[in-house]
């Protein structure tokens, strides 16, 4: 079969591997719908911390079932599905309070195994979910829709009118729309590329272009400030734009080295609530709800559908101007 590997640190090829065979409890995956990550390029060049050389990269995917091995039960050829690509040990005090995705030794299909850039995938029977009738690239959004919802679960309960999200990519406005469906009444989108503040407008979330008129207009006025961008300065100012009691969600990824600093007077003082996220937590059948009920916008989130190819020409090289989210189609 054709793939995208990752031979080294630093090193991309387009390239033939054998055909995945299923072990025991596994199913091999006809890859229809495989989307782009900053993390690939990440994990290309040796800075995401548990990858491992060689792998095929592509951890947001969906396909065909085509081969079942022994100890499977309750999938058949030809399911259409889509795969959780966390794997965690289970016996860690992370894994013991439910919280695989912080597992210590956390594992994942496109990051520490093979995953979804080639023709076939090999996963465990317990991590693919059918789709329905769901197209399969609305569907390969799932991953990057769990890791939105897993960020907002910590939020659960609280009041949000009003949240502002800093960085109108791809994230961000899966972000804006899982905003939105969760019922916060206005969701504000911030970002310094007018093309892509357009696209946010389009799908029903307020654009603003960054600058001083903005940030003047929206001090401490929201309840939640969300960084989707990753840019320290960014992440250091998201305090500056929520009211009191309100709370600011890092879910961008800043640079491992980066510092910011934070008056822990005024986190004190206005009763600020600050959350982390990371990954998903097993609730892709929620990123699928989700994804359903934003159903059109969500679906164009994904602007690029590419052959196989041109992915190793994209990791090593530039992504494609005006581009949300890139995926690969087979
Ligand atoms: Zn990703
Ligand atoms: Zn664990």
């Amino acid at each position: 079969m054709k793939a995208v590997n990752f031979p080294g640190k630093g090193q991309v090829e387009f390239c033939d591997l054998p055909d995945p065979e299923p072990g025991s409890g596994e199913v091999v995956i006809r890859v229809r719908a495989s989307g782009l990550c900053h993390t690939d390029i990440e994990i290309m060049r040796g800075n995401y911390g548990t990858s491992a050389f060689p792998v095929v990269p592509g951890h947001e995917f969906a396909g065909e079932i085509v081969g079942i091995g022994p100890e499977v039960s309750g999938l058949n050829l030809g399911d259409c599905v889509v795969v959780d690509p966390n794997f965690e040990c289970g016996t860690c005090q992370a894994c013991r309070r439910g919280w695989a995705h912080l597992c210590n030794s956390l594992g994942a299909y496109g990051v520490t195994v093979n995953g979804g850039f080639a023709e076939m995938c090999t996963v465990r029977a317990g991590a693919v979910y059918p789709i329905g009738n769901m197209g399969f690239s609305l569907a390969a959004l799932a991953e990057p829709m769990g890791c939105v919802l897993n960020g907002l679960s910590p939020l659960a309960g609280r009041v949000i009118e009003r949240a502002v999200i800093f960085g109108a990519g791809p994230m961000g406005l899966l972000m804006g729309l899982a905003l939105r469906n969760r019922g916060t009444d206005e969701v504000i989108v911030i970002d310094i590329d007018e093309r892509r503040l357009q696209f946010a407008g389009n799908s029903g979330l307020t654009p603003l272009l960054a600058g001083p008129d903005t940030d003047d207009k929206l001090r401490q006025a929201c309840d939640l400030s969300v960084d989707a961008t990753g840019v320290p300065a960014v992440a250091a100012s998201l305090v500056d734009f929520i009211t009191n009691g309100g709370a600011a969600l890092f879910f961008g990824v800043c640079p491992q080295d980066a510092r910011i600093s934070i008056s822990p007077f005024e986190v004190f003082r206005r009763q600020l609530s600050l959350f982390g996220t990371h990954s998903l937590n097993h609730n892709i059948p929620d990123a699928l709800d989700t994804l359903r009920a934003a159903g059109k916008a969500a679906e164009r989130v994904v602007t690029h559908l590419l052959p196989l190819k041109d992915v190793s020409e994209i990791i090593s090289g530039q992504v494609p101007r005006g581009s949300m989210k890139v995926q690969v189609t087979i």
